[in-house]
């Protein structure tokens, strides 16, 4: 009998509101930012108006691996014995390689992985449909309403103030209806309409700085050898023709495997070439790989780029990305550029800023005080990522660092305690620490 593949059929939202309707807050936006902030507004019974501009089951270019920070949300917003009972690779496991070819493995041991909940990988297609669906549910049990396939062209404003939202549904000559909230919550990406009233409408700031900005491309392949299996590592490589950057290679199970690149578009630019091809070039001439390659499979159509606004600090400030608040709008996830400026991820933090978002709202605060416990909450990790990113732009410390790792035991020790657990983090800051480590 076929599996029965839930997460690949429609998912049900309802009556598209009138026109003219008001809600507590709209949400525009319906990916894991979007989904958690509307989730837990409707959980607090909240009147929520949800707009996705996808119409579920749909793709997100991504890498597919969703650390430990996000599954204590998965947990509270009630989908993490759903999750688990679909398909997912368990990670136990990094594995990095420097540009020279010295590998070191930092395990993430089971019993570790249980304790700091160190992660799955799973198509975003499978994992933002549970999220969706779970919202949706939520939603429309609280007196709101979800609506797929509506693009918000307009973001309206009143005397400075954001009140709420034009939305064309249908397509491309679609009808277009107007709603209206005192909250409005930007979770539309890194494209989100929302973020652009915000930043660089009403503010007058810059929303794109290509420094902070990185591009990443992704494919699946099945028969990668070495990533057999539904557990097991996941695997960084800083190649020389990648860094800064890196090539993934995300095991999902069941064979099937993640591979993507990513670098920062401002270095992007100075090197004059497209992601595609490095990536096609690494697979085809590297020599950590080009055997593991022979015989695999491209999945045909699912080579695709997009890209990840980083929170790393502007323009030196002190840990702060982009402006996430606007009069009347708080912007959650990549539209308010959280994403690791080190290791790419993402989901993590758009979940942490749906949540505090919809607080925000319920208790009435908004504006600067979220911003304010955003960045008090991310930043120093933010901070800390960017250093390590702008480290790595240094292939010889690279090469010095993966083989001492490779060599030390307490070097893995310590990475696995830095990457399972945030905590631990502040270790970091810590320069004797870090010497210590390193040196003796
Ligand atoms: C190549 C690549 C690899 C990555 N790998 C990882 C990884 O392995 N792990 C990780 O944690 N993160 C990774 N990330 C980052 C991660 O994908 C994002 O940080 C995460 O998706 C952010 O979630 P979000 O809800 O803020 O935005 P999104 O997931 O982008 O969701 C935004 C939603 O808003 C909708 N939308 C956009 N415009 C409108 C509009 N006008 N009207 C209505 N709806 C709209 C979109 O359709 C979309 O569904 C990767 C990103 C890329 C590009």
């Amino acid at each position: 009998m076929a599996e029965v593949r839930f997460w690949e059929e429609a998912i049900q939202s309802g009556p598209i509101p009138q026109d003219g309707s008001t809600f507590d807050a709209i949400v525009v936006g319906g990916g894991p930012g979007g989904s958690a902030a509307a989730g837990y507004l409707a959980m607090e019974g909240k009147s929520v108006l949800l707009i996705e501009k996808g119409v579920w089951p749909r793709d997100k270019v991504c890498g597919d691996a969703i650390g430990g920070k996000s599954l204590g949300h998965v947990k509270a917003l009630g989908i993490k014995t759903r999750l688990e009972s679909t398909p997912h690779f368990k990670v136990t496991g990094i594995v990095f390689s420097s540009p020279n070819g010295s590998e070191v493995m930092v395990p993430l041991p089971e019993e570790d992985v249980q304790k700091m909940e160190a992660g799955y990988s799973l198509p975003r297609k499978q994992f933002d449909w549970l999220l969706f669906e779970r919202s949706n549910e939520l939603v429309l049990a609280n007196g709101g309403s979800v609506i797929q396939g509506g693009d918000v062209r307009e973001i309206n404003v009143e005397e400075g103030v954001i009140v709420g939202v034009s939305v064309r549904i249908g397509g491309r000559n679609g009808e277009v209806f107007s709603y209206s909230a005192p909250w409005t919550i930007g979770a539309g990406g890194y494209q989100c309409p929302v973020a652009r009233k915000v930043i660089k409408d009403l503010a007058g700031e810059e929303l794109v700085d290509r420094m902070h900005y990185c591009g990443g491309y992704r494919e699946y392949w099945d028969g990668v050898k070495g990533c057999e299996g539904n557990s097991g590592s996941i695997e960084i490589h800083f190649v020389d023709s990648v860094i800064p950057g890196y090539f993934w290679l995300f095991p999902l199970g069941d064979g099937r495997v993640n591979v993507g690149i990513g670098m920062v578009l401002g270095m992007l630019d100075k090197q004059k070439t497209k992601l595609k091809a490095l990536q096609r070039d690494v697979i085809a001439n590297h020599p950590l790989f080009k055997e593991r390659f022979e015989g695999a499979e491209m999945v045909a159509g699912t080579g695709k780029g997009w890209q990840l606004p980083f929170g790393s600090p502007r323009k030196g400030a002190k840990n702060q990305p982009r402006r996430s608040w606007g009069p009347g709008a708080l912007l959650v996830g990549d539209a308010a550029s959280l994403v690791d400026p080190f290791s790419g991820e993402g989901v993590g933090n758009a979940l942490v800023s749906g949540e505090m978002a919809a607080r925000h709202v319920i208790e009435g605060r908004g504006g600067d005080e979220y911003q304010q416990e955003l960045w008090g909450l991310l930043g120093p990790e933010l901070t800390n990522s960017y250093k390590m990113q702008k480290t790595s732009r240094r292939a010889w410390l690279l090469n010095w660092f993966v083989k001492k790792a490779s060599r030390k035991p307490a070097i893995q020790e310590m990475m696995t305690e830095m990457i399972a657990s945030k905590e631990a983090q502040g270790d970091l800051h810590s320069k004797w620490f870090m010497v210590k480590t390193l040196l003796f």
